[in-house]
């Protein structure tokens, strides 16, 4: 026998549950299912988030339990946004195909209310609503709720932090006293436990929280960088992520808006999401990014909420949210049915006290990381680069034709060489981009993350002898301003500086060895001939204050300026079309003009 007939969905919606690959019950199945479907259902309150499965946990049993000949509305499913209202009404149409005569309609502002009073006219069996609409309804006298016999809040804590209370108290009041309350909540807020005590009857309460599939499948992760250097971090975490499919959350529309400008302008498959559009412009952006032709979401909570999306590979906290409880909602979206998510926060010291409170409330431990180093991103791309060689297709008709002159020409090149000359084609670009580019992990987490990433390297910097000291008038600022000057190149980062009597020490990021070495020849001090050379490894220990070092970098941290160096910009892997294109579109990029804006320096 089969798990869902044990514990009690029948025939009727089997099948078609089988036919969307369903095998056993989820933890939520498995504990709402038996009460629902039982002669006098008690109330319940779940805590459960998106992706567990509650839609089936409800929509089954109440598909089952509907009168078909009473034209009635007998179930009524709330939740907060008109995404998710849509997608409980065509979840529940997938789970009831082969029940005949049995509807669904969905209430939602923002649509013709005509069609829907139309709808309701002819009469439904179990509508989903979201809140505002309803009322509006109701006051139009156009629904009848006399003869309903369950009421379902999905995402109750998201109703009523969006404002609906007073219209689920208006809703709740046009049922019957003896329905069958159902309360689906991630979190159980203080205005949820209020509504649940006015408004259910004893109810049985199930926590999935902990246990459930969502949160077990999702790492999260915690990048520590200067508030100033977030835009960069972000850049880096998605470049070194070629597959990345991700929603990246912000706080307020104006951030959101401002972090998709720059990340289209930089040449990222980005765009945003948020309260300022409109429905039609929301739309058409999350139907972009559904159909996978948009990578990079940015959005703000409200806006992403009901957004059903199962196979993101990250959710990025660009800001934390301001409720900590909008940090689970935001997580949930990855990690969902049976996938692994990756959830990241790009956050800056004083955040640390939030980041704690968040680790308590999901029970689990960020794992600190370092933002990728140019080189790790440029590896990432190569490979990335390497396998989608190996997968493009060839056609041979067209290609054929063209072999013997091809050969002809490139006879003189081993295949080695002919393998490093096409990578380098497209990989010189961000090998050349990165190349300077300094560490952006907060200089008080690296040692942290680089021992949570199992390196043992000494933060990558290189320690030079400079043969002038105190004696020859040299400050740390002498230092500072020789190596801007001689090397042209204005984002080196520059660590410990130690100037003694007659030579000193300084610290450069070691990427930037080679450039410095060079640099310093034939250079004179005071008439006094330079003499540069890399002294032992870099030290650890500063004997300047980390704030000192800092502010001299920071003056100096121009890093990451300038276009996305990768052609990558759409989602190749995604469909034809969109391969085409984005073909095009890295033609045009590999060109001079953008090479040179991609290289300008501030
Ligand atoms: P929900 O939490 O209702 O948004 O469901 C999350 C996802 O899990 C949806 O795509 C469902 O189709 C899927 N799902 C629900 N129940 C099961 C199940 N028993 N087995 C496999 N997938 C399921």
């Amino acid at each position: 026998m089969n798990i869902f007939e044990e514990i009690g969905v029948e025939e009727q919606v089997l099948a078609a549950i089988k036919d969307l690959g369903f095998e056993k019950p989820t933890p939520v199945q498995e504990k709402v299912i038996p009460i629902l479907v039982g002669e006098k259902p008690g109330d319940v309150i779940a805590l459960a988030q998106t992706g567990t499965g509650k839609t089936a946990a409800f929509g089954l049993p109440l598909i089952q339990k509907t009168d078909i000949a009473n034209k009635k509305i007998q179930h009524l499913i709330l939740s907060p946004t008109r995404e998710l209202c849509l997608q409980i009404a065509d979840d529940l149409k997938d789970y009831s195909k082969y029940v005949k005569g049995f509807t669904v309609g969905a209430i939602f502002g923002g649509s013709s209310i005509d069609l829907q009073m139309k709808m309701l006219k002819r009469g439904v069996h179990i509508i989903s609503a979201t809140p505002g609409r309803l009322v509006d309804l109701i006051n139009r006298k156009k629904v009848d709720l006399s003869q309903v016999e369950t009421v379902v809040l999905d995402e109750a804590d998201e109703m009523l932090n969006m404002g609906f209370k007073d219209e689920l108290e208006a809703v709740l009041s046009q049922t019957p006293k003896n329905r069958t309350t159902l309360l689906f909540s991630a979190t159980m807020a203080r205005e949820v436990k209020s509504i649940a005590s006015k408004y259910m009857k004893d109810p049985t309460e199930i926590i999935i929280g902990k246990k459930n599939v969502s949160t077990e499948n999702v790492t999260h992760l915690c990048y520590m960088v200067h508030a100033r250097d977030r835009y960069l971090a972000l850049k880096r975490i998605v470049d070194f992520h070629p597959d990345v499919y991700g929603i990246i959350f912000c706080r307020t529309r104006k951030e959101t808006q401002e972090v998709s400008d720059n990340l289209m302008n930089d040449g990222y498959n980005a765009d945003a999401l948020h309260g300022d559009l409109s429905q039609a412009q929301r739309d058409v952006v999350m139907n972009k990014f559904r159909s996978k032709h948009l990578s990079l979401l940015v959005a703000t909570d409200v806006a992403a909420r009901g957004l059903d999306v199962n196979d993101l590979t990250h959710v990025i906290n660009y800001n934390l949210p301001d409720e900590i409880d909008a940090y689970t909602h935001r997580s949930g979206r990855t990690g969902r049915a049976g996938k692994k998510g990756t959830s990241i926060i790009i956050a800056n010291m004083k955040e640390k006290q939030k980041i704690s409170t968040i680790e308590r409330q999901i029970s689990k431990k960020f794992i600190h990381s370092s933002v990728p180093l140019g080189r790790d991103i440029c590896k990432n791309q190569l490979f990335h680069l390497i396998d989608r060689m190996e997968k493009v297709e060839v056609s041979d008709t067209d290609i054929n034709s063209f072999l013997p002159e091809i050969n002809k020409k490139l006879e003189w090149l081993d295949r080695d060489e002919l393998i490093k000359k096409f990578v380098s084609l497209e990989f010189n670009r961000f090998l050349d981009y990165y190349k300077r580019m300094p560490d952006l992990t907060a200089p008080a987490e690296r040692s942290k993350s680089k021992k949570a990433s199992g390196s043992n390297k000494d933060m990558g910097m290189s320690r030079f002898f400079i043969n002038i000291g105190r004696k020859d008038g040299v400050k740390p600022t002498t230092i500072i301003g020789m190596i801007n000057d001689y090397t042209g190149i204005r984002d080196i980062e520059i660590g410990e500086i130690d100037i003694l009597d007659s030579f000193s020490f300084f610290e450069t990021d070691e990427s930037c060895a080679e450039d410095i070495l060079e640099a310093f020849k034939d250079k004179t001090h005071k008439k006094r001939k330079i003499a540069l050379e890399l002294a032992q490894q870099a030290k650890r220990s500063s004997s300047r204050s980390s704030s000192d070092r800092n502010s001299d970098s920071r003056k100096r941290s121009f890093g990451d300026r300038g276009k996305r160096p990768f052609g990558d910009k759409g989602k190749r892997s995604f469909g034809d079309k969109d391969k085409r294109s984005s073909g095009d579109r890295d033609k045009r990029s590999f060109g001079d003009k953008d090479k040179k804006r991609t290289f300008k320096k501030r």
